[in-house]
């Protein structure tokens, strides 16, 4: 009888502790604008340690200058909203892997980071539910009067149209049918109608549609060449009388100038948006109470949700270097 020997075990095994060996004692760089909680940074600093791998820290920089020196040394990275562009790419030698530690990934240049080789990542879900929380809370200001002196109205009854069924959406969906609202929503890219059904969530078939019924409008899509500037005055002037738009999304996906015109002919349209357009000083002045954005980003500002995006961009990291795990890569 032959020996049976488990060649095949062995082979497989091989890339991977080749892998293994080669990335060990890495530079991981947290790089931060706008900084991570101190508990957040301190959960990441156990996880990137205990991996055996070096924690760095650049936070609160203001000049794009200290985040091309920090970047220069480094293996990995860990970003919030910073803007990884093809300078910082460049300066980065040794970059490895990118983790966004959130859902959008626009502020990454990722032609750049494909062209040498580098893994781009972004975590998500980790951070939904503070951005789900912020759009029911911005839609309840609204139709409050944004707490000043008057006769608001109630969510509850209203219709709410969610653009795009994401992490995000599905969260306001199921936060708006506890309200009492009924929910629709529009996402060309979700084949499987249980997803809706499982929520008690309608779903439309078109754009239009969605827009023509939505009280609340709740707007999740990604910023992508496709979507910039896609939501402006025609799909405001679809929109039933006394209709919110909130924009928990990103700024870039509004044609400003559209929403503008649209606001100016309909003096019943509101508006309320996660971070300011850039002529937001015209709408505040043209639209007093019918326009609000929050002065800085607000979405996923939460204890939880910065922990969470946080430790979730740290363990990738880990899991890239150790294994190759490429599971969230957002650049294949
Ligand atoms: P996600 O990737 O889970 O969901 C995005 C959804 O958009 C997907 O279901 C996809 O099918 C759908 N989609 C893509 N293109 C579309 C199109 N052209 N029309 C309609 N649907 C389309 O992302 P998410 O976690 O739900 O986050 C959504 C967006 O919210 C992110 O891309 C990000 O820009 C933004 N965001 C903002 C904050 C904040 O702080 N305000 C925080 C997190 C996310």
């Amino acid at each position: 009888m032959p020996t049976i020997v488990p060649l095949t075990y062995e082979k497989r095994e091989e890339p991977r502790l080749y892998f293994t060996s080669l990335l060990k004692n890495m530079k991981i760089l947290v790089a931060t604008e706008k900084p991570f909680s101190a508990a957040a940074v301190e959960g990441i600093r156990q996880i990137v340690e205990q991996a055996g791998h070096e924690l760095v820290l650049l936070e609160k920089y203001t000049d794009k200058a200290d985040l091309l020196a920090a970047v220069a040394e480094v293996d990995a990275l860990i970003i919030r909203s910073d803007k990884v562009t093809a300078e910082v790419i460049e300066a980065a030698r040794n970059l490895k892997i990118v983790v966004r530690a959130g859902a959008g990934y626009d502020n990454v240049d990722l032609a750049a980071a494909s062209a040498r080789g580098i893994v781009v990542m972004n975590t998500p879900g980790q951070n939904s539910n503070a951005v789900a929380e912020l759009a029911l809370a911005m839609m309840i200001y609204m139709a409050r009067n944004r707490f000043t002196p008057g006769t608001g109205s109630e969510l509850q009854g209203k219709t709410l149209a969610i653009h795009a069924y994401g992490n995000v959406g599905k969260l306001v969906g199921r936060k708006g049918k506890a309200l009492g609202m009924r929910v629709i929503a529009y996402d060309p890219f979700i084949t499987d109608a249980t997803i809706f059904e499982n929520d008690g969530v309608e779903q439309v078939a078109s754009v239009e549609e969605l827009y023509a019924q939505a009280d609340y409008l709740s707007l999740h899509i990604p910023a992508t060449a496709e979507t910039r500037g896609s939501i402006g005055y025609e799909r405001l002037m679809s929109m039933p009388k006394g209709a919110t738009l909130v924009n928990t999304a990103r700024k870039e996906v509004i044609d400003e100038e559209g929403l503008k015109r649209a606001m100016s002919e309909r003096a019943d349209l509101k508006y309320i948006s996660d971070i300011a357009p850039a002529n937001a000083a015209e709408l505040e002045e043209l639209f007093g109470k019918r326009f609000f954005a929050t002065p800085k980003k607000q979405g996923a500002e939460t204890a939880e949700a910065n922990m969470n995006a946080g430790l979730a961009a740290a363990r990738q990291i880990v899991d890239y270097l150790a294994t190759g795990n490429t599971r969230f890569q957002v650049n294949k």
